[in-house]
Order: structure tokens, then sequence, then C-alpha cells
């Protein structure tokens, strides 16, 4: 595992969680919107090493309850599943953040019980897919990864990124059939400041109220609804 980043503590992003998040080095996309391009490429000129990473969580036992593993994108690293492994040992929950390109490897962890919780982007609808992710994108894989969270029985959240000059909100509507049934779903506004393609920088995000605004679609067909 090549780590990237960590975040101490957070109260935000694993549900009734109070976890950690390891930053992977390494992503098979490239988002215009990323906001975390360093982390595309596997190499990285600090990375933090495993054993300074369990010896931090071995120290939070009792004030954090879960690790969060994000990216960059975890699962391109083969070691992810005995990572994970290690984390449930010390007794901490799971969460995965993916971009579900690589539903074999998620397959594995979910049959292996490595996960606890899933967070999946869905960049855009299928059709359109590309727009979202910076290079072609075989969207079939994350119609399977989709497949196995909902025949899955762990809690999970897909979540979508919005930015103006790739979604419409009738594109953001259009999400609707692929959503429908799951439990949790996101809509996220981007934030230029630290958009990974220059030309995003200076554009303006929909507001929250904006976002908002598909409340009344979403909220009767997911099990939970969030903007933010
Ligand atoms: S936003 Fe896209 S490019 Fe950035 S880490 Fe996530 S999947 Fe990779």
């Amino acid at each position: 595992m090549i780590i990237g980043g960590l975040q101490k503590c957070t109260l935000v992003d694993f549900p009734e969680r109070v976890a950690c998040i390891v930053f992977t080095q390494g992503c098979n996309l490239r988002c215009p919107f990323c906001h975390n391009p360093k982390l595309w490429s596997m190499e990285c000129g600090s990375p933090i090493g495993e054993d300074i990473f369990f010896t931090f969580l071995e120290s939070r036992k009792g004030l954090l309850d879960g690790a969060v593993i994000s990216g960059g994108e975890p699962t391109l690293h083969g070691d992810l599943g005995s990572f994970l492994g290690k984390i449930h040992d010390l007794g901490f929950a799971t969460k995965l953040d993916t971009n579900g390109l690589l539903p074999d490897v998620l397959a594995k962890l979910l049959d292996d019980g490595l996960v606890d919780f899933v967070a999946m982007d869905l960049k855009h609808t299928f059709s359109s897919y590309g727009r979202a992710c910076g290079v072609e994108v075989p969207v079939e894989a994350v119609e399977k990864s989709l497949k196995l969270l909902r025949e899955s029985t762990i809690d999970y959240e897909l979540r979508t990124t919005v930015v103006p000059t790739i979604h419409s909100l009738d594109d953001v509507a259009a999400l609707l059939p692929i959503v429908s049934g799951v439990p949790r779903f996101t809509l996220q506004a981007f934030a230029p400041a630290a958009a990974a393609d220059p030309k995003l920088r200076t554009q303006k995000p929909f507001t929250v109220e904006q976002l908002e605004s598909l409340r009344e679609i979403f909220e009767p067909v997911v099990g939970k609804f969030t903007v933010r």
C-alpha cells in the first residue's frame, strides 16, 4: 500500500463513526474536478509507511472506531485486502471510497468481509460517463460494481460530484433510475479552487439551493438523500 496522506480524524466521512482517512496513491481516472491530483501517480515523494499508520491507529483505540480508505483509487493496490484485514484485526471498522472501475477487486473484498461500508462514485449517467472521468471508461465495470453493492448486505452510498460544465441539473435528475432503491445517495458541489483542470477554477459551482431543488425527486426513492 502506498499511503500518500493521512487525515487523523473525521466526524463526517464514515456514517456513525469517528474515523481517520488514509489516502492511497494512484488513480485510474483523471476527473477534471478532482481536488487531489497529487494522488494520481503511483509515485509519492514521501509516502507514509504502513508501520507508521498502524502505530498511529493502535494509539487511537478508544478514540476512533473506523478507518476510511480513500484515494486516489484504493482498489489499484494488490495488498488492499490484507491492509483492510489488519485494520479489522485492531478492532476498527473499514470504509472504502472507490470509483467502482475494478468490480472484481470489490467482489473479493465483499466476499471476504473486509469492508463495512462502501462509498462509490457515480460520475454521470451511463451514456455520458466519460465526460466526467477525463479518460475513456468501461462503464459496464461501474454497473457491475453497483450490482455487487445492491446484492451485498453492507451499507453503501453512491455520490455524484456535480460540475456545471459537465452536468446540467437535468443530467443529475436523469440519475434517478440508477440510484433508485440505494440506501444513500449524495450530491456534492465541486470545489473550484482545488480542481485539477485550471479552467474549472474560475467556474461557479451549483449552489446548495440548486442541488436541494432535486431533493423532491430523489428523496422518495433512496434511503437517505444528502446534499453537501
Ligand atoms: S476524483 Fe477522479 S481522478 Fe480524483 S481521485 Fe477520484 S476517481 Fe481519481
